[in-house]
């Protein structure tokens, strides 16, 4: 069994594998160190707290992350807050740092004598049509190299081998592109809010969101074509005051990426031995932070799938394997797109251009669309 990329997806479906007796080796492009620093998502949903902890993966996150369950919303027309671990299911997010969770994953599957290749780029996924695909990569040497097995997985995010190496017409694209980018900025700075904060404002969004007690992710709208150094500190500061409406607590920025809001899903999540799972198989934009957390249950299924059909013959999983995300995406996918709507003026000849202040005004006022939100908020 090959899996492509160490992300969430990869290496929790690295583990499951592992501990279920399938041999299998994770080819990652990147070096160790890149892996276990590379900063992204940070809110947990309940569900991906259990999958791990179902599997005995969660001992780092109960031990340093902190449970969240408060968002204010800062518009012109004031101010709200929801309490959404007291609404809907009543479920909390764990606040707990992607690269913490990396290598936690990664610790767990090297530590029990798991195999994995860093700074090996996988190529191509050549014959996935057949019973014995392979992978051709190029080492850390630069020397390429082969590597085959019964299925490969498909974990190496959008711009990956496996997405490349499906034939035309394999699978069918859904994309769209929202046509709104958000600054993504991490802060050496305590958090500012308790809360998650969103605010809008005619100069464009703007997201608080803890990650530690030091760093802050916050996010600001951008023209599109934005450069991460095109603003200066100063003036990405003064942005957030104007749109956060208040002071904040400043400090270093210590990462800057521009991200395009949109989203890219692929169907089915398979195409003969090749599965797809994570941002590889659907890439959503981060207005509910989803990605992640759909990485995980995906590498769940795809890791009981694969189990059953390699050490038992029964490959019932399998081939319901995209239909079972596909449902869970779609939702996902429904959610981030509501979200984009509530938090961005959209143009004015756009015929959502009036849905915004409505849709916050009933998220303020109506016990049921809290539970609604709620309950799409921290779920997958
Ligand atoms: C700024 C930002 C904030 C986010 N916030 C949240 C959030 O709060 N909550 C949430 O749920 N999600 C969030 N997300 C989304 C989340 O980070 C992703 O959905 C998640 O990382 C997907 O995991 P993955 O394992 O599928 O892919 P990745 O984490 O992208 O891992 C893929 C791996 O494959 C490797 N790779 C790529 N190409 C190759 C190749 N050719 N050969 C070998 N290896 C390869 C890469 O180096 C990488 O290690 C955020 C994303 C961004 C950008």
């Amino acid at each position: 069994m090959i899996v492509l990329g160490a992300g969430p997806a990869g290496l929790l479906l690295g583990n499951l594998l592992l501990a279920a007796g399938v041999d299998c080796v994770v080819l990652e492009r990147s070096a160790e160190a890149d892996v276990r620093t590379r900063a992204r998502a940070g809110f947990l949903a309940a569900n991906t707290v259990r999958i791990l902890d179902r599997h005995g993966l969660g001992d780092g996150l109960h031990r340093s992350g902190r449970t969240h369950s408060l968002c204010e919303f800062r518009t012109g027309d004031g101010r709200f807050r929801l309490d959404y671990g007291s609404l809907g299911r009543g479920e909390r997010h764990t606040v707990y740092p992607q690269q913490e969770l990396v290598g936690d994953l990664l610790t767990e599957y090297t530590g029990r004598g798991g195999r994995i290749r860093f700074g090996t780029e996988a190529l191509a996924v050549r014959d996935a049509d057949g019973v014995r695909p392979s992978v051709t990569v190029r080492g850390p040497d630069g020397r390429p190299g082969r590597w085959q097995g019964r299925y490969v997985a498909g974990c190496d995010g959008r711009h990956g081998a496996a997405r490349r190496s499906l034939p035309p017409g394999a699978v069918r694209r859904h994309h769209r592109d929202h046509g709104i980018s958000w600054l993504g900025l991490l802060a050496e700075a305590p958090p500012s809010l308790d809360a998650v904060g969103y605010a809008v404002h005619p100069a464009g969004f703007a997201g608080h969101m803890a990650r530690t007690a030091d760093i802050t992710r916050y996010y600001l709208q951008c023209p599109r074509g934005t450069a991460p150094d095109d603003w200066s500190e100063d003036r990405i500061w003064a942005e957030l005051e104007l749109r956060m409406r208040g002071p904040l607590r400043r400090g270093a920025l210590i990462q800057r990426t521009v991200v395009d809001l949109e989203s890219d899903v692929l169907e089915p999540l398979r195409h003969g031995s090749l599965f797809l799972a994570g941002d590889a198989a659907s890439l959503l934009s981060p207005s509910a932070a989803k990605g992640a957390n759909l990485a995980v249950l995906e590498a769940e299924l795809l890791a009981r799938a694969l189990t059953d059909d390699l050490l038992h013959g029964d490959s019932e999983g399998l081939d319901a394997y995209s239909a079972r995300c596909l449902a869970r995406i779609r939702r996902a996918q429904d959610f981030s797109q509501w979200m984009i709507r509530l938090l961005h003026d959209l143009p004015e000849n756009s015929s959502q251009h009036h849905i915004r202040r409505p849709c916050l005004e009933t998220l303020r006022t109506s016990r049921a669309e809290q539970d609604w939100f709620a309950e799409q908020y921290v779920g997958v």
